[in-house]
């Protein structure tokens, strides 16, 4: 831990927790806090004694700690003290950091050997690196203790390992039982600031052995030592195995799994794994964000060689453990081991262990927050996965509701266009095609007559009178007559290809397709008739009392060797012959197969029908001849 975050640990400790006793065995010291610690000076001075005075060791090395460590710092000054008092210097060339830990002495030991062989003892501060400075010794070809003296610190487990480590009992049970009786005191008597140090005691092992004489001298101590050694290979195997298993763990569930089969061999009697619960923001600006909360929940609960029960209900992350097993918390020896990856909190193991490696701790840390990180980093990929497939389906569906918007608009501009189109082709009165209509509407339908050599017909319809409707009824009167004579012709026609249309002023039109003279006048006293049904009052009409048409049919197959108006002009000159012969009639041309020059241009009475059809055709009497 750094030095600011050990300054951190004790705030909490004082503040948050209010528990006004540094923990034991943790080297912090708070002035205005009870403080316990095991006392360095009482271990120092007689290992020193120990090794310089009785084994006579001539040129020590030292191993030290973390640097800033108060526990590091009084160890180192009183090793200094325990030289500089027998007259001996130190060589500053032989003092190495090793900060407690393993590697970090390994390699510091490693290069001090590649320097210099000279020094006949190691006096490292703690046992973990006083074993690492033997494995680095033992590596370089030395021998322990025939070569070079090693001494440790904290009589750990590992200081019975091969060839037993001589080293300094700190009494960290004792320690304990004094900051408990302090907390106790506090309780009952409020705040108090008081430090007591728990006297330290040295055990002498084979690593600091005379010369010449075997490490280990009784029964005894080298069955202890095989028996140590067994439960650290033992361990470490178990260890192995966990981190390998753990490597195929995909979930929680599997985790747990395999961290309770391995619990057995790895010497853990009990066992409690509380994972942080985590939630997913789903409104975090890259997707769905993790965000940690202060509850956790129990997913491992082993006590006694077996699992107990499913996962709890999430606790109060400080609380470790929920109500029903918050006894636990009670006796025995539990190790709180946080798990975290970089500065990403995971969450908390508790656990005893009976047997085994004292490294079983840091293996569980890191192996298992490596593992849940694992699964929790899978976990935020797939809710990101999912995140991602949500949004391409959100926007596929606003993609798809844009173009069915776009084919809609699409769709009613064209509907806009048509009808534009459409009102350039129609009347605006009588909503009869227009003259522009009629005119491509009859260049199209000559166009397949011509193919088909069938017959085609165009009439001409003139209003007759209509000046002087006008002049009686008003030009009011006179549109709405000029809208009944347009439907009644309209409702004449019949055929699909046929139109009705409004030629100009009182002339209609109409064309009809596939229709020879015989069937054209049908329609035209289909249309006289209808008129004189609708039976428009003409009071000074010269023909009757109703308003009468006259109509010129022109009607013939088309020849390429004329063009449509040549149908026109002749049925135009058939309503001038209706005209002529009374009004209120019908006359009708026919067009030649092969029309004369003259003829095309003014084409015979059709000679099947030369006689125009009077008034009679609709029974009612025919009006004398009159020029408009
Ligand atoms: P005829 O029997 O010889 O055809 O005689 P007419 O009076 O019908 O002939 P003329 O060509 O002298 O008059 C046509 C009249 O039609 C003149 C005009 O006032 C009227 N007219 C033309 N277009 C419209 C229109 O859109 N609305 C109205 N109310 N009258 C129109
Ligand atoms: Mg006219
Ligand atoms: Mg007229």
């Amino acid at each position: 831990m750094e030095h600011a975050g050990e300054r951190r640990l004790v705030d909490l400790l004082a503040g948050e927790l209010r528990a006004h006793v540094a923990p034991p065995a943790d080297g912090l010291r708070r002035r205005d806090a009870a403080c316990v610690w095991g006392d360095n000076a009482a271990g120092m001075r007689p290992l020193l004694a120990h090794l310089l005075d009785e084994r006579d060791a001539r040129r020590p090395a030292l191993v030290r700690g973390i640097p800033h460590h108060p526990d590091s710092i009084a160890r180192e000054r009183h090793y200094r003290d325990g030289l500089a008092r027998r007259g001996m210097p130190v060589d500053e060339d032989l003092v190495i950091t090793g900060w407690f830990t393993p590697e970090p002495t390994y390699t510091a030991m490693w290069e001090l050997l590649e320097r210099r062989r000279d020094f006949d003892a190691v006096v490292a501060l703690n046992d973990m690196s006083a074993v690492s400075a033997i494995a680095a010794l033992n590596d370089a070809g030395l021998r322990v203790p025939e070569d070079v003296a090693v001494t440790g610190y904290d009589n750990d487990l590992i200081a019975t390992q091969w060839p037993g480590l001589t080293t300094v009992d700190q009494s960290f049970g004792e320690q304990g039982r004094v900051a408990a009786e302090l907390m106790l005191e506090q309780i009952r008597d409020g705040p108090i600031a008081r430090e007591v140090a728990v006297t330290s005691r040295v055990v002498v092992r084979g690593s600091t052995r005379p010369k010449g004489e075997p490490p280990v001298t009784d029964l005894d101590e080298a069955i202890a030592i095989a028996k140590s050694d067994k439960e650290q290979l033992a361990a470490r195997d178990a260890s192995l195995a966990l981190s390998s298993a753990l490597n195929y763990c995909w979930t929680v569930d599997e985790i747990v799994d395999a961290v309770s089969a391995h619990l057995h061999r790895l010497g853990i009697i009990r066992c409690y794994l509380g994972l942080y619960e985590r939630r997913f923001d789903p409104d975090g600006d890259d997707g769905p964000t993790r965000v940690e909360t202060d509850r956790a929940r129990v997913v491992l609960a082993y006590r006694n060689g077996e699992r107990h029960g499913a996962p709890t209900e999430p606790i109060a992350s400080h609380e470790l453990l929920p109500p029903d097993l918050a006894d636990e918390l009670e006796g025995g020896m539990l190790v709180l081991q946080p798990l975290a990856v970089l500065d990403r909190p995971l969450g908390y193991l508790l656990f005893e262990q009976s047997t085994g490696s004292a490294r079983v701790a840091a293996l569980m840390r890191t192996e298992l927050s490596r593992a849940i990180d694992g699964v929790f980093t899978g976990e935020e990929l797939l809710q990101h996965a999912r995140y991602l497939e949500q949004v391409v389906e959100r926007r596929t569906r606003e993609l798809q509701a844009e173009v069915v918007t776009r084919r809609r608009a699409e769709r009613e501009l064209q509907r806009a266009v048509g009808e534009l189109q459409r009102s350039a082709m129609r009347d605006g009165l009588t909503q009869l095609a227009n003259r522009t209509a009629f005119a491509e509407h009859l260049d199209e339908q000559w166009r397949e007559h011509l193919e088909t050599g069938r017959e085609l017909a165009v009439l001409m319809v003139d209003v007759d009178a209509f000046k002087p409707y006008n002049d009686h009824y008003g030009h009011l009167a006179g549109d709405e007559a000029l809208r009944v004579v347009a439907e009644c012709l309209a409702r004449a026609i019949a055929g699909p290809d046929d139109l009705a249309c409004r030629y100009g002023g009182e002339e209609f039109t109409a064309v009809l397709a596939n229709t020879a003279t015989r069937g054209a006048r049908a329609v035209c006293e289909r249309f006289r008739r209808y008129l004189d049904e609708a039976a428009v009052p003409h009071a000074t009409s010269p023909i009757g009392g109703r308003l009468t048409p006259s109509v010129g049919v022109a009607a013939g197959a088309p020849h390429a060797s004329v063009d449509p108006s040549h149908l026109v002009d002749l049925a135009d000159q058939a309503l001038y012959d209706a005209k002529a012969a009374g009004r209120d009639r019908v006359a009708t041309r026919r067009m030649d197969a092969r029309p004369s020059p003259v003829d095309a241009q003014a084409g015979p009475p059709d000679p099947d029908d030369a006689v125009p059809v009077g008034p009679a055709a609709v029974g009612r009497p025919a009006a004398g001849p009159q020029e408009a």
